[in-house]
């Protein structure tokens, strides 16, 4: 069996929703994971937002518009008079829901309930959509299998056993669709997988049945060799290993969750990139193989914090790393780069949550200096550090301000830290001597 997962613009309109239609309509057994639609998870964080600073009035003239916008989709979606009113029924409820937490005091969890509401009525209507159309679908939902630990991390082998008996229960289907995004955490409230969660909820349920392959459909034909956000002339990557396709979500490439691949790495399970818009279009395949060395892509990744701990008698000690480490441990606060000299050590954390306490500890035995607005640009390829082209890297850099590099700390990844308001100019440049004017 496949799981496919369709993100937020790919079910965003009635006519992204007719393609999405079409490409899982071809008698083939799959799942199929739906986004919020595009929009509608920014809007519910705004809500709650709102909620939280007490701004009652502003929430419900958001929820109002919405659900307004909702009633006009079902309207031009659903001509099937029972389904169109089954749909908008439902669709009332959520909305009746989301006023009703108006009137509730704010907490996180009244927050992750009332982003979890846009996942639950897209993929209500898409069911009744695919009913109208006759195609044999049945709608399961991700709350009956979709765990996480006490640590907020998937408890695999307890969505393994759930999903099992929720699929051996459910009404034998042709596509079975599921929330991406939502699920349950360790006291049974309900949470999510972060921001662009979907993504990771497509691999680990395809980890969970041990899926042919993973098919993540999206708005843009695949992982591309630089941020199209904000590079002209950006192409797709036919191919990328397991372990790049995990470097450049980790750092920053938007179209994968951060945690994409982990869940399906370990079994070998392709995921595939494609444009719902553009379903011809070859996409990147993400494999165990690896192709040519040399540079493939680039990522950023911005809300970057580094932090320098200077103590010329003391990191010569043994023990002193251990002593740094053991405090962003105890603040559960973990390090993406770190560099070090005779006198000084420099890491990065992309979480400033526990940042005071961090600081007021290290200050115990080290000075310290903090810059905030930090963004890490990784470059990602195959023995990248090993390529010969590699050294024209400085050359190219040289008139960026680079705060720190790290070169060698897995063979396929050099990340550069820059100021946030250098990531553009830093990632064009890259770009055009590494992929136009230079062949490395
Ligand atoms: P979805 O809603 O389908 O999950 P996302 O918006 O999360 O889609 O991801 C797709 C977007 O990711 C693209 O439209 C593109 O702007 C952005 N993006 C950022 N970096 C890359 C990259 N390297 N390759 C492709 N897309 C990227
Ligand atoms: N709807 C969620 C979000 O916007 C999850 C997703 O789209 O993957 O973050
Ligand atoms: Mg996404």
């Amino acid at each position: 069996m496949k799981v496919l997962k369709f993100g937020g613009t790919s079910v965003g309109s009635v006519k992204n929703m007719a393609n999405v239609k079409n490409i899982i309509n071809d008698g083939e057994q799959k799942i199929v994971v739906l986004s919020a639609m595009s929009g509608t998870t920014n809007n519910l964080v705004e809500i709650a937002n709102c909620i939280k600073i007490e701004n009652s009035d502003q929430a419900i003239a958001s929820i109002n518009a919405l659900h307004e916008k909702y009633t006009d989709v079902i309207d031009e979606l659903l001509h099937d008079k029972p389904l169109n009113s089954k749909t908008k029924t439902y669709i009332s409820d959520r909305f009746n829901f989301l006023v009703e937490c108006t009137y509730k005091e704010y907490s996180q969890v009244l927050d992750n309930e009332i982003l979890a509401q846009g996942e639950l009525m897209s993929t209500f209507m898409f069911n009744s959509y695919l009913r109208q159309e006759n195609i044999s679908a049945t709608l399961l939902s991700a709350l009956d299998f979709m765990s996480i630990d006490a640590n907020n991390e998937p408890a695999f082998r307890t969505i393994e056993n759930k999903l099992a008996k929720v699929l051996d229960s459910a009404e034998n289907a042709d596509i079975y669709i599921t929330q991406g995004f939502i699920c349950i955490d360790g006291e049974g409230n309900i949470s999510n997988l972060q921001r662009g969660g979907s993504d990771y909820t497509a691999t680990i349920i395809g980890a969970a049945i041990r899926a042919e392959e993973v098919q993540i459909w999206t708005d843009i034909d695949g992982m591309h060799n630089n941020d199209p956000r904000f590079v002209e002339g950006t192409k797709p990557i036919s191919d990328l290993s397991f372990d790049e396709a995990a470097e450049l979500a980790y750092f920053g490439a938007k179209i994968l969750h951060p945690q994409t691949v982990l869940p399906v790495r370990g079994y070998g399970i392709p995921v595939r990139l494609k444009n719902t818009m553009e379903p011809s279009a070859k996409g990147t395949s993400i494999t165990s193989n690896h192709s040519e060395t040399g540079i493939k892509a680039i990522a950023a990744k911005d809300g970057i914090t580094a932090i320098k701990i200077k103590s010329g008698r003391m990191l010569q000690a043994h023990g002193f790393l251990k002593k740094v480490f053991e405090i962003f441990e105890t603040y559960e606060t973990s390090i993406d780069m770190i560099t070090t000299s005779e006198v000084a050590v420099s890491l990065t954390i992309d979480n400033d949550k526990n940042l005071e306490n961090i600081v007021s500890e290290l200050k115990e035995f080290a000075s310290i200096d903090v810059d905030t607005n930090q963004s890490i640009i990784c470059l990602v390829g195959h023995s990248i550090v090993n390529h010969e082209g590699t050294h024209k890297l400085f050359k190219i850099l040289k008139d960026v301000k680079v705060r720190m590099i790290s070169y060698g700390g897995s063979k396929n990844n050099i990340s550069l830290l820059v100021d946030t308001d250098n990531k553009i100019k830093t990632l064009q440049k890259l770009n055009s001597y590494l992929f136009e004017l230079v062949t490395l």
